[in-house]
């Protein structure tokens, strides 16, 4: 379980994430009681008025936000973002912040996801938000980027090896003047089933994080070029939630966009 030392402050926005939804929820509760745990101790305290309210489900300055369910399909849509952010500025009822936890905040769709972003740019002083991801390579980088990453798995999350081969060889070709190679990719793909598709992207999302975090890997791209490929990807990922199908998304990802 995740605690506070005496005296550590409290970020404004964490990513939790953990493989399964009971160690999500658990964590959850566990990391906003220690976000608004009253004890001058280690936090949570599990003692005192606050902690007890959180655990019991009953404070009032806790809100949870799960994804909106459509015809078999989860998501976070800006709506909810928008309400958050209307909400955010009504101070919290007795505790010193809100706590919002987002269930499932990989559900957020890309237009939810710059909504946030920008909550995160500016956030409301009373404000603090968890985000409870099983992947959190869904979210977008600039995303992971402004908030503190909690992971509750043994095993760091790599997509599997197949994906991130497939990942490797889609980009390499990419970055290859001669229009071929890629084509070729996409045709040798565009029988490939969703949840296989969706890893590679996934893992395309990985690479290119951590190119542009530095990594010595994909030296053929250029930074600009591998920014491109990201956003590409994320919208790739968006489409594939959309229901697009396999075989529309290869087609999109053989042409060729302004980086790449
Ligand atoms: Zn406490």
């Amino acid at each position: 379980m995740i605690s506070f030392q005496p005296g550590q402050a409290v970020s404004h926005a964490y990513i939790l994430s953990a493989a399964s939804p009971e160690e999500r929820e658990t964590e959850s509760i566990h990391l906003a009681a220690a976000m608004l745990c009253e004890s001058e101790g280690a936090r949570p305290c599990l003692q005192c008025r606050s902690c007890r309210k959180v655990l019991r489900g009953v404070h009032p300055d806790v809100v949870w936000v799960d994804p909106e369910v459509k015809e078999h399909r989860r998501e976070i849509k800006v709506g909810q973002i928008r309400a958050i952010l209307a909400d955010a500025y009504i101070m919290p009822t007795e505790a010193a912040r809100k706590v919002y936890i987002l269930r499932s905040a990989d559900t957020m769709n890309l237009n939810a996801q710059n909504a946030f972003l920008k909550l995160l740019e500016e956030p409301p002083k009373s404000a603090s938000f968890l985000l409870a991801v099983s992947n959190p390579a869904q979210l977008l980088p600039t995303v992971r980027s402004r908030c503190e990453l909690l992971r509750r798995n043994t095993e760091p999350e790599r997509p599997p090896e197949s994906a991130l081969r497939d990942a490797e060889d889609y980009l390499s070709a990419c970055s290859e003047k001669n229009l071929t190679p890629r084509l070729r990719w996409c045709r040798d793909h565009e029988n490939d089933d969703k949840e296989s598709v969706l890893a590679f992207l996934q893992a395309a999302l990985v690479l290119l994080t951590d190119k542009l975090g530095g990594e010595n890997i994909l030296p053929q791209l250029s930074e600009a070029e591998a920014l491109g490929q990201t956003r590409r990807m994320e919208q790739a990922l968006e489409y594939l939630r959309a229901n697009v199908s396999v075989k529309h998304l290869m087609g999109l990802l053989s042409v060729p966009s302004d980086h790449n």
